[in-house]
């Protein structure tokens, strides 16, 4: 059963992970790609404005309840776009209350692979910071609208051992996802599968998605190191 704190902070029990999740959606002043990935409305939570941004996640932030368990934190871009005092607000936060994650998990853009050892060792706490790389097919993700060329998974494992991953878009094949799903499972300690079948049906494959309902999620699910989210609304305990 899910409880939502604010409209900002979701915490639910994760039935696949068998845990406790908070999940507490932070504003970041841009996306470093325009918002030109055809599967993303996130981009839109953006404002420019960074003081704003930084009082609007402290004023979340204080909100956040200590439940244990998996602390998502989902910012409107990459976690290198929310106000770096937001992110120092927060570990101040867990500190001085003594709330006790047993985990934090959020994401980024490839762009920032470079920060994303630091950030793991801000935190007294494990951290997961997922890639976005949507698919390990450089050309399929540049039609999803997100252009950046990586040499191949190894590439992206000596930055992150997570990552995000999308499913259902009309560039993609039965055959293209089942390659992704096998690299993410035999080689990443975690990732997020995010099925998309809603917004612009321009952009969907809907034979792909009825696919991944009766058959490919049970592929990925049954690696045990891959979590599949079957619509955005499952991120806020829906
Ligand atoms: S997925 Fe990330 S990079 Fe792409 S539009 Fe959304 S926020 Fe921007």
């Amino acid at each position: 059963m899910e409880t939502i704190l604010t409209d900002r902070i979701f915490s639910f029990f994760d039935k696949d992970l068998k845990i406790q999740r908070t999940n507490l959606l932070l504003k970041a002043t841009s996306c470093l790609n325009g918002g030109h990935c055809v599967f993303c409305d996130y981009y839109k939570d953006t404002d420019l404005d960074y003081i704003y941004c930084k009082e609007f996640n402290s004023q979340i932030i204080d909100k956040l309840p200590n439940n244990n368990g998996i602390l998502g934190l989902a910012p409107s871009a990459s976690i290198f776009e929310v106000p770096f005092e937001s992110l120092i607000y927060l570990k101040n936060h867990l500190i001085l209350n003594d709330f006790v994650y047993s985990e934090i998990q959020t994401e980024t853009h490839w762009e920032y692979r470079n920060l994303i050892y630091n950030f793991k060792n801000m935190f007294n706490t494990p951290v997961k910071v997922k890639i976005g790389i949507e698919t390990f097919n450089d050309n399929i993700r540049s039609r999803m609208g997100k252009n950046f060329k990586i040499e191949n998974y190894k590439h992206v494992l000596r930055y992150s051992d997570s990552v995000n991953m999308i499913v259902g878009l009309y560039c993609q094949t039965k055959e293209s996802v089942i390659d992704d799903i096998t690299i993410c499972g035999e080689n990443f300690k975690y990732t997020d599968y995010n099925l998309i079948e809603s917004g612009n049906e321009k952009i969907l494959n809907k034979e792909l998605i009825d696919w991944f309902k009766d058959e490919g999620q049970y592929i990925a699910r049954g690696y045990g190191n891959i979590k599949v989210w079957l619509n955005c609304n499952e991120y806020l305990g829906d």
